[in-house]
């Protein structure tokens, strides 16, 4: 017996009052049979939009007409959203997303048949609490298995985002995919062709969020679904390099990746592990030793990691700091590092960008090195960091103790020339701190324009 949340019965309850049955579907009934809390609630009723819409503006409630043409409209309920649904077949799929038709039904049975996957196609009838079950559903979470509902490959000819879908499920749950149902991902493959990048985009974004990312993406790996949506990503596969790396190109990338998901770090350095190495493909190069040399394939993965995320639309914001870390992923710290190189790396980095370069490394070095932990190698470094942002010396332009206008005081006229200056003594300052008194940097300068 399910545990039915007071809000649902609440809500029930209005539906019986107007003689209309109700019923909780989708997600929510999924992720409670898993055993895990519902997220968002969906329900599915007889009744038209338009009555649903009457029944709780009669309650004082919110209603907002999201998707009437698809029978939806959301209620606002006592702080909560439900998006509610009248029970609706789809048919006619044109251009491999949306049906172009849909015709409400009498049935929840009706409903739940044009659900993607058997998982997904189990209704809950509130408030009683009675399970609506008939594809079997159940027992394939149970077995933690993927299905589709019907005949996998119509049903993946309707709709392209359903395979995506899929393997995304596969790695959010950690459940395996039935064999029909993945046979019929590759024949979909045109029909995915069609879905609109932000969609990929989604369902990438929910697939590296999910506990094993690797599990989705060796899913796309296997399909074609992967040469389909990251092609820079699939032609790592097999792309030795030896020596410290035990693993491909493609492998090390999934497993920095799985690793980034392990230790929950944010989405941008999940993306940034995926992608660091994607440039070593087109930079591999044999030395005259026979040894396999990546030299500068980190340039080549940002310029690459820029172009995949600006083709599936993410924000500029995002793009811009993954590819941020995966062009500084390459810094080789010794002991023997002066202060001064410290804060230049401090400088390029950016103090912001540090932690997330720090996750980003470690997800890198792990991945190498397969399952074995080194102990935190990168105390040493982040030690020194710390103690050189304590001190609180100049690191940017604006922390001189000369400004611009200083400088054109001086007689140094405006222009790209007085830039070039202030970047220098910044460099100057960088090497020595002491340097940073006005009184000095403007003797410098008064230098630098005699020359
Ligand atoms: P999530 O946890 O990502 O929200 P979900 O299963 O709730 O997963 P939604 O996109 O919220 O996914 O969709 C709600 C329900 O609508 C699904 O459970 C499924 O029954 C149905 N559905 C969603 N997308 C499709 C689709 N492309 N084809 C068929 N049925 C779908
Ligand atoms: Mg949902």
């Amino acid at each position: 017996m399910l545990f039915i949340p007071r809000i649902l019965k609440d809500i029930a309850r209005i539906f019986s009052a107007n003689g209309t049955p109700c019923f909780l579907v989708g997600g929510a009934v999924r992720d409670m049979l898993r055993g895990e809390k519902a997220r968002d609630f969906d329900l599915a009723t007889s009744a038209a939009p338009e009555a649903v819409t009457a029944m709780f503006r009669a309650e004082g409630c919110t209603v907002i007409p999201t998707g009437v043409k698809h029978g939806t409209v959301t209620v606002h309920y006592k702080g909560t959203a439900f998006e509610i649904t009248t029970f609706r077949t789809e048919s006619d799929y044109r251009d491999g997303r949306r049906p172009e038709k849909i015709t409400y039904t009498a049935t929840i049975e009706e409903d739940l048949a044009r659900r993607d996957f058997t998982m997904n196609a189990i209704a809950l009838e509130l408030p009683q609490g009675r399970l609506v079950d008939p594809f079997n559903g159940r027992a394939d979470i149970r077995n933690r298995i993927i299905r589709c509902v019907g005949n996998p490959r119509e049903r993946f000819s309707e709709d392209g985002l359903r395979p995506l879908r899929c393997v995304r499920f596969a790695a959010q749950f950690g459940f395996s995919v039935d064999g029909e149902t993945l046979a019929a991902i590759p024949p979909a493959l045109p029909i995915t062709a069609k879905v609109s990048a932000e969609r990929i985009r989604d369902e990438l974004d929910k697939t590296i969020d999910s506990v094993k990312p690797s599990t989705g993406l060796l899913l796309m790996e296997r399909t074609g679904l992967l040469t389909h949506i990251l092609p820079e990503l699939a032609v790592c596969r097999g792309v030795d390099q030896k020596g410290y790396h035990r693993f491909d190109v493609l492998d090390h990338s999934l497993l920095a990746c799985d690793y980034a998901a392990r230790e929950r770090y944010p989405r941008e350095v999940r993306l940034a592990a995926l992608f660091h190495d994607i440039g070593k493909p087109a930079v591999r190069a044999m030395d005259a030793s026979g040894v396999w040399t990546f030299y500068r394939h980190e340039q080549e993965s940002a310029v690459l990691a820029r172009a995949i995320m600006s083709r599936l639309r993410y924000p500029n914001a995002v793009i811009d700091t993954v590819i941020h870390l995966v062009a500084e992923h390459m810094f080789h710290y010794t002991a023997d590092w002066s202060n001064a190189a410290v804060r230049r790396f401090i400088v390029r980095v950016g103090e912001t960008h540090l932690p997330n370069l720090y996750k980003l490394r470690r997800a890198d070095v792990c991945a190498a090195a397969g399952e074995q932990f080194p102990p935190d190698f990168l105390m040493p470094l982040m030690d020194r960091v710390h103690a050189i942002l304590d001190e609180k010396k100049a690191l940017t332009l604006k922390d001189l103790a000369v400004s611009g206008a200083d400088l054109i005081a001086l007689g140094i006229k405006p222009g790209p020339r007085l830039g070039v200056i202030l970047k220098e003594l910044l460099e100057a300052v960088l090497d020595d701190p002491e340097l940073n008194t006005k009184q000095t940097l403007l003797e410098i300068a008064g230098k630098m324009e005699d020359r």
